[in-house]
């Protein structure tokens, strides 16, 4: 397959690129480890694309998906209508979320639809508690939130919103709460947690807090390169939106169910936010599913306003879809019964702290960081300054050549390498990555 008789897009490749990756079709999948064309078994790094949570080719999730298919493949959700794995899907969700106090659920298809979803019921909460002038929304300059216009608007990273330009009116992006790289150059995690609760007060202040509907962020960052805020940063950032009334969305959709070492990222800060945007690791991606929980302030706002229809006017042919509805309950139960969010943790600490061992001496790793398994190699021209190294050099991608080429797939992206494996990984897998990258860096970083 060359790039000229290829007949799709890949998302976020330029079809010209000479530094991309070579093409490789992946043909079969198998607990942690995926199959290449030629035959190769390889470790699935990546987890799909932080997704595969429980890993490939699980029987128990086949199998719900087979018996749904066997008993209905598909009936709407809208006019009242329901079937029994979306009453049971819900229930589930509410019954994981009790700490965080969710209430209700929306479904959708994806990550992308989630915080679509999760946007849209925050302007409706406002309108429906009289406050319509709230409309504006505070995001990380990191942030990834998917590619929709809503979530496009809110993403950090410009080069995700400049060719759809324009975008959402009143989208506002502050500083993302990393040690290793901020605008304060401070280097103390809880000053720099207060820098950052500070600036968002700032920026509510300076907006009028009237004016703003809510401030959205990923627990831990994904996209944006693995960014773990420090200890105080999520209760503060609790209490400067509880003092000015602004919503909290926290998007779940790489974090939730287990990937950062707690079943949910906020819950890892023990911390609860309004909205919570799932996807990815609700149902490992066998059927596409996101899924938009908010609490009961949010719920009761929307539902119980007098001059307001309290009908949420959005919803998709897919939301709640009965086999991806299936193949969530099967997904979360080994989940929950094989305590994935346990293992992400401690097969996470393991792979970052041989990754550390293994890679810190050459001169281009500038960090190593990462939160359960969600792991990133940052890439730096020189360690004093950390000054990244160029994006379009295609250094990531040359080291993921030879991590693939030695058993592994890792995921280049432009100044970082990141890693996302199932949940399900264990020492074996652990060693494996840690041994591919090593020698890619040994022959690249010369
Ligand atoms: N939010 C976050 C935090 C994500 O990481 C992603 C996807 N990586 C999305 C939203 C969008 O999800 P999807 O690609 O399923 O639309």
């Amino acid at each position: 397959m060359s790039d000229n008789t290829q007949t799709f897009w890949n998302p976020m490749v330029h079809p010209g690129d000479p530094t991309s990756r070579n093409r490789i079709e992946i043909v079969k999948g198998d607990g942690n480890y995926v199959q290449d064309g030629e035959g190769n078994w390889l470790v699935d790094g990546v987890g799909g694309l932080w997704n595969v949570n429980v890993g490939h080719n699980r029987t128990e999730v086949k199998q719900a998906i087979t018996d749904q298919l066997d008993e209905l493949e598909y009936f709407q959700i809208f006019d009242g209508l329901a079937h029994p794995k979306v009453h049971e899907l819900s229930d589930l969700i509410i019954e994981m979320t009790k700490p965080e106090g969710m209430a209700k659920v929306m479904y959708s298809s994806g990550g992308s639809d989630a915080v679509e979803t999760a946007l849209k019921i925050a302007r409706q909460y406002w309108k429906a508690v009289g406050q319509s002038q709230r409309y504006k929304f505070i995001s990380l300059k990191q942030g990834y939130h998917g590619v929709h216009f809503g979530g496009a608007s809110v993403n950090g990273n410009t080069v995700f919103r400049t060719n759809y330009e324009p975008m959402l009116p009143g989208c506002i992006h502050i500083d993302t709460p990393w040690l290793y790289r901020n605008p304060w150059n401070c280097e103390d995690p809880e000053e720099l947690g207060q820098l950052c609760a500070k600036q968002l007060e700032a920026e509510i202040l300076f907006q009028g807090p009237d004016t703003v509907a809510a401030f959205i962020a990923e627990p831990v960052q994904g996209a944006g390169g693995v960014i773990v805020p420090p200890a105080n940063y999520w209760p503060l950032i609790r209490e400067v939106c509880d003092k000015y009334g602004v919503l909290l969305i926290a998007d779940e959709v790489v974090t939730g169910f287990g990937r950062s070492g707690s079943m949910f990222g906020v819950r890892g800060w023990g911390v609860a936010a309004d909205i919570q945007c799932f996807a990815k690791g609700i149902n490992s991606g066998y059927i596409p599913l996101g899924a938009t929980v908010v609490n009961q302030r949010v719920a009761q706002g929307i539902e119980t306003c007098e001059n307001f229809s309290g009908a949420v006017m959005h919803g998709y042919t897919y939301s709640g879809h009965p086999v991806a509805c299936a193949s969530a309950l099967a997904s979360l139960k080994i989940v929950q019964d094989e305590d994935l969010p346990g293992n992400a943790g401690i097969q996470g600490a393991d792979l970052l702290a041989k990754l550390q061992d293994a890679l810190l001496d050459f001169p281009s790793v500038g960090e190593l960081r990462g939160k359960g398994l969600m792991v990133a190699i940052d890439l730096v021209v020189d360690k004093n300054s950390r000054e990244p190294i160029d994006p379009m050099s295609g250094f990531a991608n040359q080291v993921a050549a030879v991590a693939l080429r030695e058993g592994v797939i890792v995921r280049p992206v432009g100044t970082k390498i990141i890693l996302s494996p199932p949940l399900t990984i264990g020492t074996e897998e652990v060693d494996k990555i840690v041994a591919a990258l090593k020698q890619g860096f040994t022959e690249i970083d010369k």
